[in-house]
């Protein structure tokens, strides 16, 4: 997933995401809007002097694609980030930053008309966003990762009472007319291009929140908006804090190596305690040959939060179609998507038939050989052959088939993969493609001991453009996922100088134990790619507005940089280079590499659940990645078998579920999701579960738009087989190309605009189609 794109502006705020923030600080910031420790490092730090406003709304556009850095404006370095905060702090903060912020919208809103300007009311709102950006997620990050539980609820009324707030700001309609009036007013051709696209953007989005209809109307738009901002921050918080876990023997986990075994806690007598966290629960349904164990806990991962997550989800359903109504649409999905490539949900419904139709012989063939594979294991351990594929059974074979066909043997491939070699390989290789330097900061004041901070500069000019941390193993009540949170965005400030773009990645690794270091399965390595991916989007994006900033493109676009960097755990070179024994030191011997890498083909099942979801509330958070199959290989094998078409089947079943709930208002979450996975994927839900209530994307900024992942892929796929795999992957031209084009302007363009530049072309879909193991048609539409 995609970085914590949090704070939106003024008149933005998508229900659901709650996310609209209204930006902080003008002049008042520096005097009273941050913490005084945060003021004592500001001091002296802007590089480069000239700290004006603004550059002048009527200059030309300061820098082309081709560019990859922002030179006109002076550079400031400051972390305005901290994370000493007691739970009554944050209490008083919140207060503070309500208030402060509020006066800002206050005096916007209340000029007189013939006194609105471009300083006064676009730049205003601009710098407001900015501030109250970075100090919002001081206030509410933590209720993802802090170690102390008071923190966390803290942090989580934090961001409850800002996401009402920001509800308030954004249906602010004195703002609005302010800055209808100053588009009615200013001359089209004298604002900077990005100023105008800001301009139209608030036009918009306070167009979406009902800002030109009756009053009353209004008011009820607003009570909805905050009614769906506190049910989603709720559905994810249950999910989080879900601490489930089941009590099983050594001869119940039969299949699973010893040092998996090894690191559960015991639960009394001989069990040993497994939790429903993503490193217990992928490696118990890919290794445990006892179907029972198996069944019992896939059960119990699709049954979390069931009865308090099943009653939010029918209530956010209803909202957002009563909402999306209200602002004459037919439908919530109809509302979310005229703000994405896909434009309409007739659109995405388009899109996910067609592949559903052209990968369903994939599906049928890769059943037949599941079945197979059933069947012979039950008659070597004495099981009675059911004839079916259960949900709890996908993973298992999946995995056998990866290690039958492709003898990739898992355990012995992670001991090439320990975390401090992959995140040194993974380092380098980012830097080398994307001209940049990381270097560790000792000491640096983080949440919990386990998180490292790296500050990045551009290599060409020394400037440095963002800092990083890196919070990558699990623990109790830390966000269950893999993501990505920007929490200070790179955009110019209130002075006119370029603030640094600071990120966050948070995953949940294996951790060490006290024999072995933490070892990464291969897929891990590829989440981590592909988180580490957002976080170089968030920190080369060099957006004026925070609007703009990083991630914050269109939805259905924002996986695809990250999609496309995941094709580097796939290639020969960058492997080598971020993997060791731990033992020995020794390299991946080459037959096992050439294993590994055929079988990219099979491999797709590794991530079954749905990747991570975004963190919740207001962001947007990231996203996390799925594993795209590689044309390049795949043209090359015969594709007789290949378990991506399953994979992918699945990932239709859960785009049409959200779809299915944000265009028919009626229809019951779990059932719903029970006839698709029946009728797309050919492998039932397991009776009883109900896997949407566990869906974080559906309260976490992804409703109506899942369907993003595999839309994005059209582009990741365009994107590396057009240059990257052509010219070289480690080519640092086209890296830089990479950086300038895609990175660079955050959400400032159109992608379509993006991709056009960095391909030569219009994009297209066979590449993405050979991935899928698919026949490429010449009559298939041109991408975008
Ligand atoms: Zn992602």
């Amino acid at each position: 997933m995609s970085s914590g794109a949090r704070a939106l502006p003024a008149f933005s705020g998508r229900a659901g995401g709650g996310h609209l923030a209204p930006g902080s600080c003008g002049p008042w910031v520096d005097r009273d809007g941050r913490p005084p420790q945060l003021r004592q490092r500001d001091a002296g730090q802007v590089e480069g002097g000239a700290a004006g406003a603004h550059p002048p709304a009527m200059k030309p556009p300061a820098a082309c694609a081709g560019d990859a850095l922002d030179t006109a404006a002076p550079c400031s370095v400051v972390n305005y980030l901290r994370w000493d905060l007691s739970a009554q702090q944050i209490g008083e903060l919140t207060v503070e930053l309500i208030e402060q912020t509020k006066r800002v919208y206050d005096q916007v809103g209340s000029q007189k008309f013939e006194d609105v300007s471009y300083e006064s009311t676009l730049k205003a709102l601009a710098d407001v966003e900015v501030a109250y950006t970075v100090q919002r997620n001081i206030l509410d990050f933590p209720q993802h990762v802090s170690p102390s539980k008071d923190i966390r609820t803290a942090s989580t009324e934090a961001d409850k009472r800002l996401s009402e707030f920001d509800v308030e700001m954004s249906m602010r309609q004195d703002v609005y007319q302010r800055v209808v009036w100053l588009q009615e007013k200013v001359q089209k051709d004298s604002l900077r291009p990005e100023a105008m696209r800001y301009l139209e953007r608030l036009i918009k989005l306070g167009r979406r929140n009902g800002l030109h209809l009756p009053e009353d109307t209004q008011q009820k738009i607003k009570s909805i908006k905050k009614q769906l901002s506190l049910l989603c921050i709720d559905f994810n918080k249950n999910l989080n804090e879900d601490t489930t876990f089941l009590p099983l023997t050594r001869e119940e986990l039969g299949g699973l190596p010893d040092d998996f075994l090894n690191s559960l806690e015991k639960a009394g007598d001989d069990k040993l305690k497994v939790t429903l966290k993503y490193p217990h629960y992928f490696p118990l349904l890919k290794k445990c040959h006892v179907p029972e164990t198996r069944r019992k806990v896939e059960e119990a991962f699709n049954c979390r939060c069931k009865q308090e997550n099943c009653a939010i989800l029918r209530e956010l359903v209803t909202l957002r179609a009563q909402k999306s109504s209200l602002l004459g649409f037919s439908t919530h999905a109809d509302y979310v998507l005229e703000m994405n490539m896909a434009k309409s949900s007739q659109v995405v419904a388009t899109f996910l038939d067609e592949l559903a139709q052209k990968l369903k012989p994939l599906g049928e063939q890769e059943r037949a050989v599941i079945l197979e594979l059933k069947k012979a294991e039950c008659e070597k351990r004495g099981l009675d052959f059911d004839g079916r594929i259960n949900a709890w059974d996908m993973r298992y074979y999946m995995n056998q088939v990866e290690e039958t066909r492709y003898s990739v043997d898992q355990n012995l491939l992670k001991e090439f993969f320990p975390m401090h070699v992959v995140t040194q390989g993974l380092l380098s290789i980012y830097q080398e493609l994307l001209g940049l330097t990381f270097d560790l900061e000792e000491d640096a004041p983080v949440w919990h001991e386990d998180v490292k901070l790296y500050s990045v500069r551009d290599s060409a000019s020394g400037r440095v453009i963002g800092k990083f941390y890196l919070d990558l193993y699990p623990r109790e009540g830390k966000y269950g996922h893999a993501a990505c949170f920007g929490l200070q965005p790179g955009c110019l400030r209130h002075d006119g100088s370029r603030q640094i773009a600071i990120a966050a990645m948070v995953a949940n690794f294996t951790k060490p134990t006290p024999d072995t270091p933490s070892l990464l399965q291969h897929d891990e390595v590829e989440t981590y790619f592909h988180e580490f991916g957002h976080v170089m989007h968030q920190l080369c994006s060099q957006a004026e507005f925070a609007m703009f900033s990083g991630t914050h493109v269109e939805r259905d676009f924002v996986e695809a940089p990250s999609q496309m960097l995941e094709n580097w755990v796939w290639e020969k070179e960058p492997l080598l280079r971020m993997s060791q024994h731990y033992k020995t030191g020794s390299a991946i011997p080459q037959e096992l590499l050439e294993k590994l890498i055929k079988s990219r083909q099979a491999n797709t099942g590794a991530r079954w659940e749905p990747p991570s979801c975004l963190g919740r509330g207001g962001q947007v958070p990231a996203l996390m990645g799925f594993s795209a199959a590689c044309v390049g290989y795949r043209a090359s094998l015969p594709v007789s078998f290949c378990p991506s078409g399953l994979f992918n089947l699945r990932q239709i079943v859960l785009a049409k579920v959200d779809q299915a709930l944000h265009t028919q208002t009626a229809a019951d979450p779990a059932e719903e999701y029970a006839r698709l996975c029946q009728e797309i994927l050919g492998v039932p839900a397991t009776p009883g579960t109900n896997m949407p209530a566990t869906f974080g994307h559906l309260a976490g900024g992804y409703d109506a738009q899942y369907y993003g992942y595999l839309w994005s892929e059209v582009y990741s796929m365009d994107m590396f087989h057009t240059r990257f795999k052509q010219e070289g992957v480690l080519n640092g031209k086209v890296g830089m190309d990479y950086r300038s084009c895609i990175l660079r302007p955050g959400g400032s363009q159109d992608a379509s605009v993006m991709l056009k530049l960095f391909l030569g072309r219009d994009p297209k879909q066979d590449a993405f189609l050979l991935s899928k193991g698919l026949q490429v048609d010449s009559s298939d539409p041109p991408a975008c």
